[in-house]
């Protein structure tokens, strides 16, 4: 329903979307979210990418090299096929008037439903910080922000993020209900891998230590897939309730083969868990072949990369100053 929406009209959607400079983009955030970004882009649709570098601090005390990592990310985009020519780009902490929508936003929902964000009691459990902070409660509100403040009606996620998507939703509701319609309720958009597991079984992630870079070397990924954990039973199946680890090495052999999960593990059979890293491999350092020799190019070209990030930055920060602007009228501070 909402694809041939879409297909119909790219033109009425605007994505916004993004990740938190932590580390190097994954094949998480491939599957996940990255090329629904480029589908999009590729279709018509108006794709704003937030590098969240705020948000970098929700579960931890310090944002270490953040420069690098953020160029880093900007590589990713443009090895995985964002086009800055189509897209905008841009930093979370450079655009002031989007963090000033997050006073207002922080006003309409209730501690209670901070509290109850399955997605924040998960992160808290993997946290590096001694205590938990204000901003790793509140940082759902920041990313309706960040959503609302270009008025991104499409947001193409892993699952981790509905339950953040839904306070965007619930925010821009009540926003329009007490002041006034300026905001859309956006839409989540999932892929057909919703939430990729990494190297241990548990999700993907920059920050757990279990996740395969796009942008690492084909060695590098052999030896990660070698340390993956898998299970005891020599026979490969697809099964991922029962056998979470084979299965999402057979998964990730699949995607990157276009070839159905079912299949490549039949095909496996009786070879056990040294044939699935063969296979898994091989599939994978193929398939981004392209994506690294793309990176290898841009990556020699450092000051192109800052120059996106300050069209991007300069695009977003025009917008937010406008949204805020009709933020004041309808909430009658525009004294
Ligand atoms: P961190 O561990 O630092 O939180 P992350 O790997 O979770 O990093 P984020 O920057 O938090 O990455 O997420 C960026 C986007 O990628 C989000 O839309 C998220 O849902 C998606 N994503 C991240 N990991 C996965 C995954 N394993 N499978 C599918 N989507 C994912
Ligand atoms: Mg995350």
């Amino acid at each position: 329903m909402l694809e041939k929406q879409i297909q119909a009209h790219p033109e009425r959607f605007r994505v916004l979307t993004g990740d938190r400079p932590t580390g190097p983009l994954h094949l998480g955030h491939l599957f996940g979210t990255l090329q629904n970004r480029v589908r999009l882009q590729d279709m018509g649709v108006d794709l704003f990418v937030i590098i969240a570098d705020y948000q970098v601090l929700t579960d931890r005390d310090v944002a270490d090299r953040l420069a690098e990592t953020v160029e880093g990310l900007v590589l990713d985009y443009l090895a995985v096929g964002i086009d800055p020519e189509r897209a905008t780009v841009f930093t979370h902490s450079a655009i002031p008037a989007l963090n000033q929508l997050m006073l207002p936003f922080l006003s309409l929902v209730s501690v209670p439903e901070l509290q109850r964000n399955p997605t924040v009691k998960e992160e808290i459990a993997h946290s590096r910080q001694s205590a938990v902070s204000g901003l790793m409660f509140t940082y759902p509100v920041h990313q309706a922000a960040d959503i609302l403040f270009c008025k991104g009606n499409l947001v193409p996620v892993g699952r981790d993020q509905l339950p953040h998507v839904e306070i965007t939703r619930t925010i821009a509701r009540r926003f329009t209900e007490r002041y006034g319609p300026v905001f859309p309720e956006p839409d989540a958009l999932l892929s057909s891998a919703p939430v990729l597991l990494g190297t241990d079984g548990t999700k993907m992630s920059k920050s757990r230590n279990n996740a395969i870079a796009i942008g690492a070397s084909a060695d590098e990924t052999a030896r990660l897939l070698k340390g993956a954990r898998t299970d005891t039973d020599r026979h490969i199946t697809y099964d991922p309730v029962g056998r979470p680890e084979v299965s999402s090495l057979v998964l990730l052999a699949a995607l990157c083969l276009g070839r159905s999960p079912e299949d490549v593990a039949a095909e496996i059979g009786s070879g056990g868990a040294a044939a699935l890293k063969r296979t898994v491999t091989e599939a994978v350092n193929e398939f981004l072949a392209p994506m690294r020799a793309r990176r290898a190019d841009y990556a020699a070209d450092t000051g192109y990369v800052r120059k996106i990030i300050q069209i991007g930055n300069e695009r977003a920060n025009a917008i937010a100053d406008a949204t805020l602007a009709e933020v004041r009228t309808a909430m009658g501070t525009a004294y």
